[in-house]
């Protein structure tokens, strides 16, 4: 059993000292578990937040324990009602092979699924974040100008596409042409600025020529910088994620700003609200898998994946997650089904 471990806390950016790949025996269910075989291995933002010993909503892992994650595994033994062998769940194994389960938080997935994947992404906890941010908080009107960066990632390509249904005018930010053309072509964004250009805030301020009502707030530091001044009366901003802050080991340079950021919600009487999505939102999520799951399906709603192969490449895999190395949801193909 293959087992990756947080080898010491990352100072800044991650590398790969940070990580060790360790074998142990593949564990033995008792009497009232599962063993489970990891098929897929989901790679998410806040994985870079377990890593530290920061306050934060959630413990932090410890030096020596297996990676925290998302998967995609099938039951190899079963003494769980409602589990038999051969059935693919997504459960919570972590960055392994193998791993035991008592079934508490793991879902079954349709056997005849085409992309079981898909259950770490699109239809998974990415997607339903997108989905509960943008309909709960930003609380999307026709004709409203939406905001929405890392828009070529899971949670912004929901926020997007969803944001169309829903009638708005969708901008994206991602990093990089390709990633622009792919979110206006195929995603239907109304357009999409490189956060890489020169001319960025200038950009983004032409795409938004009736300023902003919903700014889904993925990313933070230069985007939420050339955001605020667009931001109309009564704008809403769920904060989902601030990815580009979260291998920052100081506040940025220059002057205060909180003053002026304050200011602003006051001014324009904004609505700024965090939220984790299976503490505030976990009730809803079978609501949510039954519409998304339609939209998949019709192919109303597209998803690209971006898949690394086998369990050792996952560390790099992350590293180039968190650097926008990545073209659509992170995942590691750990075994064939
Ligand atoms: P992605 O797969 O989209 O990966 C992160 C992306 O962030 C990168 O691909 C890159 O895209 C972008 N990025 C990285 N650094 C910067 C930067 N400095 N400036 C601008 N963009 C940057 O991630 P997810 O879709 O999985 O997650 C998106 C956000 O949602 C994250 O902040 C994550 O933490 C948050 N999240 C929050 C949840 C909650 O419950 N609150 C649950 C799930 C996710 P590009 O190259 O396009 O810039």
């Amino acid at each position: 059993n293959r087992q990756i471990k947080l080898a010491s806390r990352p100072h800044g950016t991650p590398t790969s000292d940070n990580f060790e790949l360790a074998t142990s025996d593949t564990p033995t269910p008792n009497d009232k578990q599962m063993l489970l075989r990891t098929v897929y291995l989901s790679l998410d933002p806040y994985m870079r937040g377990r890593m530290s010993d920061a306050k934060s909503y959630t413990d932090p892992l410890q030096i020596g324990d297996v990676m925290t994650g998302g998967t995609v595994a099938q039951v190899v033994e079963s003494n769980v009602d409602g589990f038999a062998e051969g059935d693919l769940v997504v459960s919570n194994s972590g960055w392994q092979d193998y791993s035991v389960s008592d079934g508490e938080g793991v879902l079954k997935l349709d056997k005849d699924m085409p992309h079981p994947s898909y259950g770490l992404g699109v239809l998974g906890m990415p997607g339903f974040t997108g989905y509960m941010g943008l309909t709960d908080i930003g609380k999307p009107q026709e004709g409203e100008t939406l905001v929405v960066a890392a828009a070529t990632g899971p949670v912004g390509a929901t926020v997007g596409q969803v944001g169309k249904k829903l009638g708005v005018r969708a901008v994206g930010v991602a990093g990089g042409a390709e990633k622009c053309a792919y979110a206006v072509n195929e995603l239907g964004f109304d357009a999409c600025i490189d956060h890489h250009a020169e001319d960025f805030a200038e950009q983004l301020s032409n795409a938004c020529p009736d300023g902003i009502d919903i700014y889904y707030e993925n990313v933070g530091g230069k985007v939420f910088d050339a955001v605020l001044p667009l931001l109309n009366a009564h704008a809403r901003i769920p904060v989902c994620g601030l990815v580009s802050q979260y291998n920052a080991t100081d506040l940025p340079d220059g002057k205060d700003r909180l003053g002026m950021l304050m200011g602003q919600v006051l001014a324009n009487r904004l609505t700024v609200k965090g939220f984790i999505i299976f503490e505030e939102y976990g009730d809803h999520y079978p609501e949510f898998l039954k519409t998304m799951g339609q939209w998949v399906e019709s192919g109303d709603i597209k998803t690209k994946e971006h898949q690394a192969d086998g369990l050792a490449q996952a560390p790099q895999a992350f590293f180039d997650m968190l650097e926008g190395k990545n073209f659509g949801k992170t995942v590691v193909k750990v075994a064939d089904v």
